[in-house]
C-alpha cells in the first residue's frame, strides 16, 4: 500500500513515516497543502492520511477539493480540535475517519487497517487473497502452496497492487509511480526486472494466479486456469 502523508510538523511527520515505513507501507509526504493536493490528485494512493492545520491550504478545504475532483482515496484526518462540530465538518467533507491529536501509533495503524479493508473486498485482518494465492505485506511473504515463500519489499509492493486490482491492466507507468513513487529515480525498466522476480516466484499451476503481458501497454493480474 502506498500513502500519503500531508503533515507539516516535521518532527511528527518523520516519527510517523519511520512507523508507517517498519510497518511496511509505502509513504510519501508533503508538508504543505497546495503540493499535498498536487500529489492526492495523482490518484496513485490507496490512503491519505491528512492534517487539518496546514499551510498554504487547510486540510479541509483540500479534502473538499479532492472529492470534487473525483479523487474517492479513503482519508483518515488529523485533528487537533476535538469539538463535536469539528469532528462532523471534517466527515461531512468527504473524511473516512479521523483521528485527534495526540495520538497513540497501535490506534493510527488499527484505523488504517481498518480504512483499507472497508476498501478492498479480499483483505482479511493484514493478508490478501486471490485464488490459492495469499499475501501477508507485513511479513512480505507468500503462501501458495505448503510453503511459505519470502518476497523482498518491493516485490511485496508489488505483488499487493496486483492482488488489489486483480484483473484490471496496469500500466507500466502506473506501476512504477504506485509502488516507487512520483520522485523515483527508478527506470522503467525496474517494472519488468520485477515482475520477472515475481514470476519466479509465483507459480500459477498452484496458486492459481498469472501475471499477464499486456503487449505494449504493461500487466494484468489474471485469476484462473488458462495459463
Ligand atoms: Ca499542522
Amino acid at each position: 500500500m502506498r500513502l500519503l502523508l500531508i503533515e507539516d510538523e516535521l518532527r511528527l511527520s518523520e516519527a510517523l513515516v519511520y512507523i508507517l515505513e517498519k510497518n511496511k507501507y509505502a509513504v510519501d509526504v508533503a508538508f504543505d497543502g497546495i503540493t499535498g493536493q498536487d500529489m492526492a490528485e495523482s490518484g496513485i494512493y490507496d490512503l491519505i492520511i491528512l492534517d487539518r492545520m496546514l499551510p498554504g491550504k487547510e486540510g479541509v478545504a483540500l479534502l473538499k477539493e479532492i472529492r470534487l475532483q473525483g479523487i474517492t482515496t479513503p482519508v483518515l484526518l488529523l485533528t487537533a480540535k476535538d469539538a463535536v462540530e469539528d469532528r462532523v465538518e471534517g466527515l461531512d467533507s468527504g473524511a473516512d475517519d479521523y483521528l485527534v491529536k495526540p495520538f497513540a501509533t497501535p490506534e493510527l495503524l488499527a484505523r488504517i487497517r481498518t480504512l483499507s479493508r472497508r476498501h478492498s473486498t479480499q483483505f482479511d485482518g493484514e493478508k490478501l487473497h486471490v485464488a490459492c494465492l495469499t499475501l501477508d505485506p507485513l511479513r512480505c511473504e507468500i503462501v501458495s502452496g505448503d510453503q511459505p515463500i519470502k518476497l523482498t519489499l518491493k516485490e511485496s509492493q508489488l505483488l499487493e497492487l496486483f492482488m488489489r486490482n486483480k484483473e484490471q491492466v496496469l500500466t507500466k507507468d502506473q506501476i512504477l509511480s504506485r509502488v516507487w513513487g512520483l520522485e523515483t529515480e527508478v527506470d522503467i525498466n525496474n517494472v519488468e526486472i520485477y515482475i520477472h522476480y515475481l514470476r519466479k516466484k509465483i507459480d500459477p499451476k498452484i496458486c492459481g494466479v498469472n501475471i499477464e503481458t499486456i503487449r505494449g501497454i504493461g500487466y494484468c493480474l489474471k485469476e484462473g486456469t488458462h495459463v
